[in-house]
């Protein structure tokens, strides 16, 4: 199946009781078993099946098969949130004393689970300029157990080579690890190198801003025995001395976090926002068109008006990563883009506070055009060197540009623009 198609089938198929061809919502906390023997074999995993909406859910179970189908992977598990799935991934393939090394340019909130959190739970996060691989190759110790890198940065928005980046990480015998919170629909990290995509399902895989979600998806070929991840090929001890990747094979990060994280941690998704975001899977590569030819109309827009001192949108030729942006996105630029008012951060606020039609409030990948001032807000609690690696400065903007039509968004920043 192609990618569009899978989107739309994959997970799903008409209710076998009802004929019902849209998929019906699962709102049970739990499930009958036939006998106890049956009870018996599931809570062993001896025998596949449903136990508890924690573990798993009809709802969960086909936005897992979708989403992997979207992003070519073997199997994925879902989560309450990015954030969720984010500490999953990473609490799944790292021991007290590991260590990982990511991006500098990540998403607000994820930059402070990596710096302030993790540690709390014996996790080193070294950071490394998000361009600079001759520095993320240097940073990595024998205690490393992962690479981390956004597909797209937030709100930096560079794209990594994700060959360059896998390439480093596999010769030292680590994963790459890839959030494509902001690529999906854009490019497959998985085809290019990287071992595990995770990602905010909040944002451009819901797309209406109607539910928070998260997912772990991996690619399944990754050699876990290779003496680096001990929690995946010694015995476990809440399974009777089950050893997760013989036992799990492809699906041995996913299934891992459901039967001992989820489990324990239960940041289990919504069985309503799971349907929430299989509906808005199905109309995932049309949006993704009308929002890269939105954005690059307005980035165009805003590039030539007078009171705009700059513009970062990927999908423009002068985009520092334009190379990459050709090579893995199709020369997609996705839907947000970042432009400095030349007046500087008070003219930034004002122009926050003089939009109508756009929205001023922290998310992307709405239907709706949406807009903020990160510096005062996602980043206010980011140092000024901190916000600078982020690609945040005091005149910056981010539009994460919607579906309406672009003359209506460009007729709403010019009057907010008048008013400065
Ligand atoms: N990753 C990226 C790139 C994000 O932009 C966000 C949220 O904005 C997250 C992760 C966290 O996702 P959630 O808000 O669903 O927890």
């Amino acid at each position: 199946m192609e990618r569009e198609t899978a989107a739309i089938h994959f997970g799903q198929s008409p209710d076998k009781e009802t004929g019902a061809r849209a998929e019906p919502i699962y709102m049970t906390s739990a499930y009958v078993f036939r006998d106890a023997a049956e009870a018996a074999g599931r809570f062993s995993l001896s025998e596949p099946g449903n136990i508890y909406t924690r573990l798993t859910n009809p709802n969960s179970s086909s936005l897992e098969a979708r989403l992997a189908a979207i992003e070519g992977g073997s199997a994925a598990i879902t989560a309450a949130s990015g954030m969720a799935a984010i500490s999953y991934a990473v609490l799944a393939l790292t021991n007290p004393g590991d260590e990982i090394v990511s991006a500098d340019n990540l998403y607000g909130g994820t930059y402070e689970l990596f710096h302030l959190t993790l540690p709390n739970f014996g996790r080193t996060v070294k950071f490394v300029k998000s361009s600079d691989l001759e520095a993320l190759e240097n940073a990595i110790t024998e205690k490393t157990r992962a690479v981390y890198f956004e597909a797209v940065g937030n709100p930096k928005l560079d794209v990594p080579d994700f060959e360059a980046v896998a390439k480093i990480a596999h010769r030292a015998g680590i994963p790459f690890i890839v959030d494509n919170t902001v690529g999906i629909g854009l490019v497959r990290p998985l085809e290019h190198g990287a071992d595990i995509v995770v990602l905010s399902a909040t944002k451009y895989a819901n797309g209406h801003g109607t539910a928070l979600g998260g997912a772990v998806i991996e690619k399944g070929d990754f050699p876990w025995d290779n003496g680096k991840f001990p929690k995946f090929t010694e015995p476990d001890p809440a399974y009777g001395g089950l050893r997760h990747y013989q036992a799990f094979g492809s699906s041995v990060v996913s299934t891992s976090i459901r039967v001992s994280l989820m489990r324990d941690l239960g940041a289990a998704l919504s069985p309503f926002n799971a349907w929430l975001i299989s509906q808005g899977l199905e109309t995932l590569y049309l949006r993704t068109e009308r929002h890269a030819e939105n954005a690059k109309t307005v980035a165009l827009y805003l590039k030539n008006h007078p009171k705009v001192a700059w513009v970062n949108y990927p999908g423009l030729p002068d985009s520092p990563s334009s190379k990459n942006v050709e090579k893995y996105l199709d020369g997609k630029g996705g839907a947000i883009l970042t432009f400095g008012m030349k007046g500087g951060y008070d003219a930034a606020v004002s122009v926050q506070n003089n939009v109508r039609l756009i929205s001023l409030l922290a998310n992307i990948g709405d239907a709706k055009t949406l807009i903020i001032h990160p510096a005062s807000t996602t980043h206010q609690q980011l140092t000024p060197e901190e916000q600078e690696t982020t690609g945040v400065t005091a005149d910056t903007l981010r539009l994460s540009v919607g579906l309406e039509n672009p003359k209506d968004i460009i007729a709403d920043l010019e009057q907010a623009f008048s008013r400065i």
